[in-house]
């Protein structure tokens, strides 16, 4: 059941799961905006993530920016489809002579999967674990991802995006104001652009990924359940290349502010800033591309993404859709 926006892109995708790759790139090309004060770490570290990088492209100097690496996207992604398949009964679910059984029916099979999850219940066959990937898992080896995407950069430098935040945490039953914590934050209104990368999939397993990226809104540091993040998705892009890095979307971004006389250490940015230059910047990226592109913006775009939108919001639309998507991956055989 293809979104009726998309059937016109039928093309470039797979018509079912394939076996060996065919390199039908679906990009989604988006900025990802931080709503709160949010933490970005690699487990155990009290420090954010930074790097030192060229600021631009063509304005070579360095600058330190706060990373957000591939994981840190990718993960709170997956858990949001995943709690979504379960929400909708995809589990359990069983494989019996090539038909896929739900509920009792599944329950009564030997061989039925319970749940799904990251990162050591891994199921192996449902729509996540075929899109996204895994390690090895004993009897089934691993899968390659087929949604790439790499460490994101914000376009101001790290200095002016972060705060550091002292709290004392007051000991309710001795009366006394204990440990002085320090927290290292990102501050609200920051700005990471980002391409996620769809490598053969077909245009289910695709309005999954973007539906996913659309109700995705907690990044960061785990457990603390902190960072409200916006995804404003700024194209689609259809390709047999990929198109450009993160750093270097977030280069040319910082080249083109700068170029128009922003002032990135001075100025907050703003959404309606980005996108006003993103279209320049990302004709100027894939100008040289050594193959074929399809970009949809605008009207085109928003069209695409009202019809997820609206597939999300109408709760026996997503039940089939998710059941049928669920369908051809557990019943896909390597
Ligand atoms: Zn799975």
């Amino acid at each position: 059941m293809t979104l009726k926006t998309l059937q016109p892109y039928q093309q470039y995708f797979v018509p079912a799961i394939p076996r060996t790759p065919t390199n039908r790139y679906a990009s989604i090309i988006l900025l990802r905006e931080t709503k709160s004060y949010a933490i970005f770490t690699t487990e155990g570290g009290e420090q954010q993530d930074v790097e030192q990088v060229p600021a631009g492209l063509t304005h070579a100097e360095p600058a330190t920016r706060l990373v957000m690496f591939k994981r840190k996207q990718v993960a709170p992604e997956r858990r949001t489809g995943k709690a979504l398949l379960r929400q909708y009964g995809i589990f359990p679910y069983a494989l019996k002579d090539g038909k896929v059984l739900y509920g009792d029916e599944a329950l009564r099979e030997k061989n039925h999967y319970d749940d799904c999850y990251l990162t050591e219940g891994l199921c192996t066959h449902c729509p996540d674990c075929l899109i996204y990937g895994y390690a090895a898992i004993e009897g089934e080896g691993a899968r390659r991802a087929r949604l790439m995407t790499d460490t994101c950069f914000t376009i101001r430098p790290y200095e002016i995006i972060q705060k550091q935040v002292k709290f004392n945490v007051i000991d309710e039953a001795a009366h006394t104001s204990g440990t002085i914590t320090e927290y290292d934050y990102t501050t609200p209104g920051v700005f990471l652009p980002a391409v996620e990368t769809g490598v053969d999939l077909t245009a289910d397993e695709f309005t999954y990924v973007l539906g996913n990226v659309l109700r995705t809104t907690r990044y960061g540091k785990e457990g603390s359940r902190q960072g409200f993040l916006r995804n404003h998705i700024l194209a689609i892009a259809f390709s047999d290349v990929e198109l450009f890095a993160n750093l270097e979307f977030t280069q040319a971004l910082y080249d083109a502010l700068v170029d128009a006389g922003k002032d990135l250490a001075a100025e907050g940015l703003t959404l309606a800033d980005l996108q006003a230059h993103a279209p320049a910047v990302i004709e100027h990226l894939t100008a040289g591309l050594a193959g074929r592109l399809t970009l949809v913006t605008d009207k085109e775009l928003e069209a695409i993404l009202d019809d997820v939108r609206a597939l999300n919001r109408d709760e026996e639309q997503l039940r089939r859709f998710l059941k049928g998507l669920n369908d051809e991956s557990a019943s896909f055989t390597v």
